[in-house]
Formats: structure tokens, C-alpha cells, sequence
């Protein structure tokens, strides 16, 4: 057939591990073609995820920390919520992103082409663009193509039934709102939603809220967070929902079900997100897909297929933006001959809820699960100056070192900011640091990041003597 453009890379898919793809394998000097069915670059995270759900908790975060100023004799009339102007802030946000990814994408000569893409050979894909379709003819390619939320079966086809982009929406604040799954992304979207007036249930079928965090981190938050919900219901699901005049009434089964359907304003479906995989022609191209729709790759994030590549949410879990950005560059510098490997020891995951919950490598629950033997040091932040002087002294940071050699194995924080302080303790487990160069690295005064000199101190058996 007919080819419009030829490359040496295709990237399919413009999220955080598209661009980041494309734009490394245009520094390595591969003319790149960048393929997006969206009109913006950026994908989930900056559309529709990380950024702008960003955006609205860090408004949340001021909102009540500027209602908490009462108990420092500071009040303020009750706020008046512009849910238009606080949408354009968002919106703003985003376009100021995605505004310089399309900059970045043009500084580097990389063609986006905007449009739905599938395979069609192993070095040809089609898109479907509004000039019709058109096929590009590509030496090799890096499938970035990202995830989707889960929908569940049973629930009505109503603006009042959501995921977290229709979430992020913001179209009105509900006076009572479900959130189904209480994992990150739920809980993210209701501390905006509860800042903001709404009274929260949460429904979730584990017996815990944020799976795969220490459950004393989570226990932090939730004494702190018990005041948004009326009902968490735990080891319960939704089986049924009906969309009535006056609400959406939902059915629960389960440990902590109520007897009866339950009235919401809004739900939020927020039970995970599954890949794109079977929705870009990989068969074409003779790509494996698993069942779930993943492509499997090797370390240098290569696919069954010699040529093609595959990065970020479509590879596997941990669905998080950073993880999807390293493989971009791995894929990338490998398509360009590199020797570069996905060798990393660690992803951290972030809750940007209030307090923020932050983990890297080894958790607790895990140590005990595998019977590894650590040595757990743990600086409880209301000893803390900063924290204290923060009026934010519930969190604590707990870092774990292998039992004999002392070395890092993971770290968990809970509190204010706990997510910009994760990646030290990252860094940390990267460079195989030990306690004692965590505890003799010194840190600056009064800061929350003290908090992890002072945990490695504790781990070595000495006391804290830092307000
Ligand atoms: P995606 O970002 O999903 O991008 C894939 C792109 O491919 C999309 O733009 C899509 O339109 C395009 N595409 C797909 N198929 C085709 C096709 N056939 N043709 C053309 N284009 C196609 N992660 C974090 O690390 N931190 C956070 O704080 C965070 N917050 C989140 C909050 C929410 C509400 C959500 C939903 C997610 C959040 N995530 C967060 C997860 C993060 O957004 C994803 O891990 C990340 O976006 C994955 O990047 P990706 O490049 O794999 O794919």
C-alpha cells in the first residue's frame, strides 16, 4: 500500500512514557514520529491524572489548612466555592504543560500526528486522522498506548455515575458521594470532593483502604481523614445501582453492607484501570497480548517482536507516571542501540491524599510476609520542630534495613509532604546506603526530611536528641 510518512521510530501513545520515548530517541538523533489520538500530548497524567488531580488537592490542602488557622486565632468567613473559576485553574494547569510538550516536541523535530493508530504489519501502522487515514511506514516502534479506568457492569449510563475524569470534571460539589475502591485514586478525588463540602461513603472489597502501604502509615490517615465518611465499608462490594430522579441508589453485599440501597448525588467508580492493549492491532504485528490485554517485555523493554518496544501502563503494574518515564527512556536509548536495561530497584508510590502516604522497596507487611529479617527505625514526627511548628505533627517515618548488613531495604512516610520526601529514601536503597550513612548525612534544620536521618539514627539504637 501506499505509505504517507516514513520514520525510523514510531511512538504510539503521547503520555508520560510516549513523550518522554520520543523525545530521548530524538536527542539520540532517530527521526521520530509521534502518534496521539488526542488533540494534547501529555496522555492520563497530565489530561486527565496526576496533574490536574494535583491541582485540585493542593486547593483542597490550602482550603483546610487556612480553616485550621482558627486554632492560631486566625478565621475566615466561611469560603465561597467558584467551581467555573476553580475548573479554569485546572484547566490552566494543564495547558501550560501540555502547551509545552507540543514546544518540546517541536524544538526536537518530532512529528506528532494526531489520530487513532493500529498496526497493520510489523512496520506499518495506520491512522485514522480527520485528513482520513493515513499509513506510516516505521524501522521500529515503542507502544506507549496507557490504560483505561475499569467500568463496572451494572452501573447506569448517568452523568452522576463517574470515573476519575469525569471526577475531575468538577461539574457540581454532591452533597453525598460514593467512592467505589479505596485505593489511591478514590481517595485522591474524595479529599478534593470532601474539602470542598461533600459528606464521603467508601465501599471497598479488601479489608483495608490503599492496598500495598503499611497498614500503620494508612492507620495515620485515617484518624485523621475518619471525620470526611459516613460509611467505610470494608470486605464489601457494590452488586446493583439505579439512576432515580433524586439519586443514584446503590445496592451493597458484603461485611459492611447496609440493608438497604443507599442514595448518592455522585459515584465515583475508581476500581483500577486496564490496558489498551487489545485495541491497537498488536496481533497485526504479531505482538502478544496476555488475556488482560498487557505486553510482556524484556529488560530492555522489547516485545515479542525484535522491533517493537512497549512502555508504561500497557507493560504492567505499577501503573505510575515515573515508572512509565524510566522505561521510556530505556526503550528509547535501546531502539537507538544503547545497551541500556529497566534495572531499577525500586518504584516509589505516592497517596497525595492529606497527610500524603509515600513507600518505596520494602514495606513491613511485606518483610513479615517473605520472613526477611530487618531492622526498623522509626521517627515518630511529633517529635519533630518542623512538623510541630506545622501544626502537622501526626506523621512518622519508618525506614527498614536488612537485619545484617544494615543496609536500606524500604522506607514508608505518612505525612504532610511525605511524597516529596520519598525519593531521598529511594536514592538511598539505589545506592545501597547503609544506616549509618543515612544517619551521619546531615540534614538540614528544621526540615520534615530530617525525619529519615533521624529513622536510620533510631534503627541504629540511638535516641533522637533533635526537637
Ligand atoms: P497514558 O498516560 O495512558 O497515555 C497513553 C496515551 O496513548 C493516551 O494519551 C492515549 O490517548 C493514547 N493512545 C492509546 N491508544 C491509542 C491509539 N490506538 N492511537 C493513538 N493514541 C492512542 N501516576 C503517578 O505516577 N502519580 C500520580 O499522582 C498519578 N495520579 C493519577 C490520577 C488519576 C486520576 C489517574 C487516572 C492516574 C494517575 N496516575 C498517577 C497514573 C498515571 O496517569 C499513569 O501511570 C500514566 O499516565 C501512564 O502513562 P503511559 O504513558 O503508560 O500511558
Amino acid at each position: 500500500g501506499k505509505v504517507d510518512t516514513q520514520c525510523d521510530l514510531l511512538v504510539l501513545g503521547a503520555g508520560p512514557g510516549g513523550y518522554s520515548a520520543a523525545f530521548r530517541a530524538a536527542d539520540l538523533g532517530l527521526n521520530v514520529v509521534l502518534v496521539e489520538r488526542y488533540a494534547t500530548l501529555g496522555g492520563v497524567c497530565l489530561n486527565v491524572g496526576c496533574i490536574p488531580s494535583k491541582a485540585l488537592l493542593h486547593t483542597a490542602a490550602v482550603l483546610e489548612e487556612a480553616q485550621a488557622l482558627e486554632a492560631h486565632g486566625i478565621s475566615f468567613a466561611k469560603p465561597k466555592i467558584d467551581l467555573d473559576k476553580l475548573r479554569a485553574f485546572k484547566d490552566g494547569v494543564i495547558g501550560k504543560l501540555t502547551g509545552g510538550l507540543a514546544g518540546m516536541a517541536k524544538a526536537r523535530k518530532v512529528t506528532v500526528i494526531q489520530g487513532l493508530g493500529e498496526f497493520v504489519t510489523a512496520n506499518h501502522l495506520s491512522v485514522k486522522t480527520d485528513q482520513g487515514l493515513q499509513t506510516i511506514a516505521f524501522g521500529q516502534a515503542i507502544i506507549a498506548a496507557g490504560s483505561q479506568s475499569v467500568k463496572l457492569p451494572f452501573m447506569p449510563a448517568d452523568d452522576r455515575v463517574v470515573d476519575s475524569t469525569g471526577a475531575l470534571l468538577l461539574r457540581s460539589i454532591p452533597k453525598k458521594m460514593l467512592i467505589v475502591g479505596g485505593g489511591i485514586i478514590g481517595l485522591e478525588m474524595g479529599t478534593v470532593y470532601s474539602a470542598l463540602g461533600s459528606r464521603l461513603d467508601v465501599v471497598e472489597m479488601q479489608d483495608g483502604l490503599m492496598q500495598g502501604a503499611d497498614r500503620d502509615l494508612v492507620k495515620v490517615w485515617q484518624k485523621m481523614n475518619g471525620h470526611r465518611f459516613d460509611h467505610l465499608m470494608l470486605k464489601t462490594k457494590t452488586v446493583a445501582a439505579e439512576a432515580k430522579k433524586d439519586g443514584i441508589y446503590v445496592t451493597f453485599e458484603g461485611e459492611g453492607a447496609p440493608k438497604e440501597a443507599q442514595r448518592y448525588d455522585l459515584v465515583l467508580q475508581a476500581v483500577g484501570r486496564v490496558p489498551n492493549g487489545k485495541k491497537i492491532g498488536a496481533e497485526r504485528a504479531g505482538v502478544a497480548v496476555t488475556e488482560r490485554g498487557f505486553i510482556e517485555v524484556d529488560r530492555q523493554m522489547r516485545t515479542n517482536v525484535p522491533n517493537i518496544f512497549a512502555i508504561g501502563d500497557i507493560v504492567g503494574q505499577p501503573m505510575l507516571a515515573h515508572k512509565a518515564v524510566h522505561e521510556g527512556h530505556v526503550a528509547a536509548e535501546a531502539a537507538a542501540g544503547q545497551k541500556s536495561f529497566f534495572d531499577a530497584r525500586v518504584i516509589p508510590s505516592v497517596a497525595y491524599t492529606d497527610p500524603e502516604i509515600a513507600w518505596v522497596g520494602l514495606t513491613e507487611d511485606q518483610a513479615k510476609q517473605e520472613g526477611i529479617a530487618v531492622t526498623k527505625g522509626i521517627f515518630p514526627w511529633a517529635a519533630s520542630g518542623r512538623a510541630i511548628a506545622n501544626g502537622r505533627d501526626e506523621g512518622f517515618t519508618k525506614l527498614l534495613f536488612d537485619a545484617t548488613s544494615h543496609k536500606i531495604l524500604g522506607g514508608g512516610i505518612v505525612g504532610t509532604h511525605a511524597g516529596d520526601l520519598i525519593g531521598e529514601v529511594a536514592l538511598a536503597i539505589e545506592m545501597g546506603a547503609d544506616a549509618v550513612d543515612i544517619g551521619k548525612t546531615i540534614h538540614p534544620h528544621p526540615t520534615l526530611g530530617e525525619s529519615i536521618g533521624l529513622a536510620a539514627e533510631a534503627a541504629e539504637g540511638h535516641c533522637t536528641d533533635l526537637p
